[in-house]
């Protein structure tokens, strides 16, 4: 039903004007309606709102934007296979997600909200702040104490408020939930308006490939916001009849924190160790949509990869090494390359999701 939300849980709507960001039982929320793309709405120049056809946004022609997005797919080789890396980092705030900020930014706009909360450990946080400070909204960001001071300065130096909680990732989340009683919880983690904004990597990447359909696509995967935004998209494209097939969506976890895996075999996923881990960005125990980016892997044939640290930085140098200076978690993706070789490597795409200038290794 357009312009509601809907409850996958348990099937509650929600009109989109009164601004809800979960169910009443506890759920996180869906649009309720899907778009049909054309590829000749897909007409204006090479930025995200050449997509605005199939994004959620009601006023497209009012929307602030950098003028940003296309960013390169670029062959090359790494861990001595031949792939194509789509060069995310290269987005205004060096992180993919700056095109979910973008649609939920400017849906906040359309609400008439001025000011909201979130929480982010830290990429997430700076895409927010970036698009929220030309547009006068006030950013209200819950981060993890000790989370890389980078991140922490960009978010900060674009104007939001920190609040920086003690604890772990769930502790930071509750505080903003707690915060959220009186703003809106623009959740990187949940917001559906998010991902329909990380969707637009897949339409860029199916134009740049001439809407030849890769093999396999590499993701790092926390919450999940960047897998789960090239689901939707995939969606989309099969059911308007543009692609007959979806790519594998391989899910890249680290060691130290693979609820995706654990899922599977049954098991909790343990407390992160107290350490500063390598690919803290993709360090999430309770990703909210789990069971979402599980069945966009099984349905897509992909699987789910959990890399070691040392592939982890062997990786950060074979990137570096071809001019590619990504963080750790872009990393991850890049060491999944040596656990699956995809059968037409050349239709391999690594998604390079964050800078390497704001990590610390
Ligand atoms: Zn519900």
């Amino acid at each position: 039903m357009k312009g509601h939300l809907l409850c996958p849980a348990c099937g509650t709507l929600y009109p989109q004007k009164e601004a809800a960001w979960q169910c009443s039982c506890g759920s996180y929320l869906d649009l309720a309606y899907t778009f049909t793309p054309r590829p000749e709405d897909f007409s204006g120049p090479q930025g995200f709102l050449r997509y605005c056809s199939v994004l959620p946004l009601e006023h497209p022609d009012k929307a602030f934007t950098f003028n940003e997005g296309f960013t390169p797919l670029h062959l090359t080789e790494l861990l001595g296979q031949k792939v194509l890396v789509k060069m995310d980092f290269l987005l205004t705030t060096g992180s993919f997600k700056d095109r979910g900020a973008f649609v939920l930014i400017n849906k906040c706009r359309e609400l008439g909200i001025r000011h909201f909360v979130e929480d982010s450990s830290g990429n997430a946080a700076s895409s927010m702040a970036a698009y929220a400070a030309p547009v006068g909204l006030e950013a209200h960001i819950y981060m993890q104490a000790g989370i890389s001071s980078a991140k922490t300065m960009q978010a900060s130096a674009y104007g939001a408020r920190l609040y920086k909680i003690p604890g772990s990732r769930e502790d930071c989340a509750r505080a903003a939930e707690e915060a959220a009683k009186s703003s809106y919880y623009a959740a990187h983690t949940r917001n559906p308006y998010f991902l329909h904004g990380t969707k637009t990597v897949i339409y860029e990447m199916m134009e740049q490939l001439g809407w030849e359909v890769p093999s396999a696509l590499f993701i790092p995967v926390g919450c999940g916001s960047q897998l789960l935004g090239i689901w939707l998209g995939l969606q989309e494209m099969k059911r308007a009849g543009l692609i007959d097939r979806y790519p594998r969506l391989m899910a890249i976890q680290s060691e130290h924190c693979s609820p995706l895996k654990d899922h599977l075999e049954g098991r909790d996923t343990p407390h992160l160790p107290k350490d500063p881990i390598l690919a803290e960005g993709i360090a999430i125990r309770r990703p909210p949509r789990l069971k979402q980016i599980l069945q966009a892997v099984q349905e897509t044939g992909g699987r789910t990869l959990v890399v070691p640290d040392n592939h982890i930085m062997e990786a950060l140098k074979a990137a570096a090494a071809k001019g590619l200076y990504i963080e750790p978690t872009s990393a991850a993706a890049v060491a999944a390359l040596k656990q699956y070789k995809a059968p037409n490597v050349r239709l391999s795409v690594v998604v390079l999701t964050g800078h390497g200038l704001k990590s610390k290794v």
